[in-house]
């Protein structure tokens, strides 16, 4: 018994035990000191209360006793911290899917801005769409699918771009996949608020009656300009982004704003500005937005001379009232190619370019091409095969 007690304690476990011991076998001894009445026993009670006393404050003074000790390895290098991710899900290897497998750009977006679907699918001649529905289940915008890349495994890589109206109403929205009519894919998207300015124009005789009166020559060339920017054709020219088509960045006008055209006659008329003025001098050098091919380069009863690029299956840029063109219809043009001179020729109430973008048909804000790519295929493909291994 008394080898125990004088054993040495160095450890809070092994002291938490000991004390215990003590606690057990000290008042027998005590008790029996008291008996004997012995000078001996008496410095051996005292000695044994103060080894008795001391480990336990000590033990009560301690830390909740740890008995398990979890230990976690970090492995880091010191020079990188990234991690590396198996390739083992590349696209060009992938044979079968359950089914299509569809993914966004972004899940949401402003009135004006594009939104990209990519899509993988079975090789099949199908003529696939996206379509954008607001929240009351009302289509507002739609385009067809293209071709990104086809690796030869039987299945496709696709994509198809549209754009928010600058109409839409905001809220919760969906873009549906339809094959022919048949629904195959719902997507939940979202469309935020934005506000757009509002300009009241006043327009002279000879503006008064480009608007007003009626000119077959002008309704046909509204009809064709309709059929153009609603082709959606095969041909990828560039993904984008865009650039200025000037060097300038003074703007007499921005895209969505609510017009209203004042007539000499007292009458008024409303429209939706569909694109971006700057406000250049006559003679300035409009530059193509991105590598593409000249679908039109004429000139226009309203808009004066005008250039369409077509860039990508759907997407065009539009560049009016020019003093002169540089460019002919059919001609594959660079980014940054010159498209002509500015002016102020068509319905103009100055010297201004009249810079316009046009995805399926709708007007979109160019604004929101300048940053990021149209189409980014590898992000495309990171979230498509991300679905294949959740
Ligand atoms: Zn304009």
């Amino acid at each position: 018994m008394k080898k125990q007690t004088v054993n040495l304690v160095t450890r809070s476990s092994q002291r938490a035990q000991s004390t215990q011991r003590k606690i057990k076998y000290w008042p027998t001894l005590i008790i029996l000191c008291e008996l004997r009445d012995l000078c001996v026993l008496r410095v051996i009670k005292f000695a044994m209360i103060l080894f008795l006393l001391v480990p336990l404050f000590s033990c009560l003074n301690n830390e909740p006793i740890q008995t398990q000790v979890s230990s976690v390895q970090v492995h880091a290098s010191p020079e990188n911290d990234a991690i590396d991710i198996p390739d083992n899900y590349g696209f060009s290897h992938m044979q079968y899917i359950p089914g299509p497998l569809f993914t966004l750009s972004s899940n949401n977006a402003l009135p004006g801005e594009p939104v990209t679907v990519g899509m993988i699918i079975s090789e099949g001649g199908q003529t696939i769409r996206a379509a954008l529905f607001d929240s009351r289940d009302r289509r507002i915008a739609r385009t067809t699918f293209f071709p990104l890349e086809d690796p030869g495994t039987g299945l496709l890589l696709k994509a198809a771009v549209l754009a928010v109206p600058s109409t839409a109403l905001i809220g919760n929205a969906t873009i549906k996949i339809e094959n022919d009519d048949v629904v195959i894919g719902e997507l939940p998207f979202s469309i935020g608020h934005r506000e757009f300015y509002s300009e009241t124009i006043a327009l002279n005789q000879a503006n008064t009656d480009l608007r007003t009166l009626p000119d077959p020559e002008r309704t046909a060339q509204s009809n064709q300009l309709w059929v153009i920017i609603n082709t959606i054709g095969t041909e990828i020219y560039t993904t984008g982004p865009f650039i200025r088509p000037v060097t300038s960045t003074r703007r007499t006008s921005i895209y969505g704003a609510r017009r209203i055209f004042q007539y000499t006659g007292g009458g008024t008329d409303t429209s939706i500005h569909a694109g971006v003025d700057y406000g250049v001098p006559t003679g300035t050098e409009v530059m193509a937005s991105g590598r593409g091919r000249v679908v039109l380069a004429r000139y226009r009863i309203l808009t004066g001379n005008s250039v369409i690029l077509e860039h990508m299956p759907g997407v065009f840029t539009i560049y009016y009232h020019l003093d002169s063109l540089a460019v002919n219809e059919g001609q594959i043009v660079e980014a940054g190619q010159l498209l002509g001179l500015s002016g102020a020729t068509g319905l103009a109430t100055g010297p201004h370019l009249h810079w316009e973008v046009r995805v399926a048909g709708e007007n979109a804000d160019p604004d929101a091409f300048l940053e990021n790519p149209i189409i980014d295929k590898s992000d495309i493909l990171n979230k498509l095969i991300s679905t294949t291994t959740d």
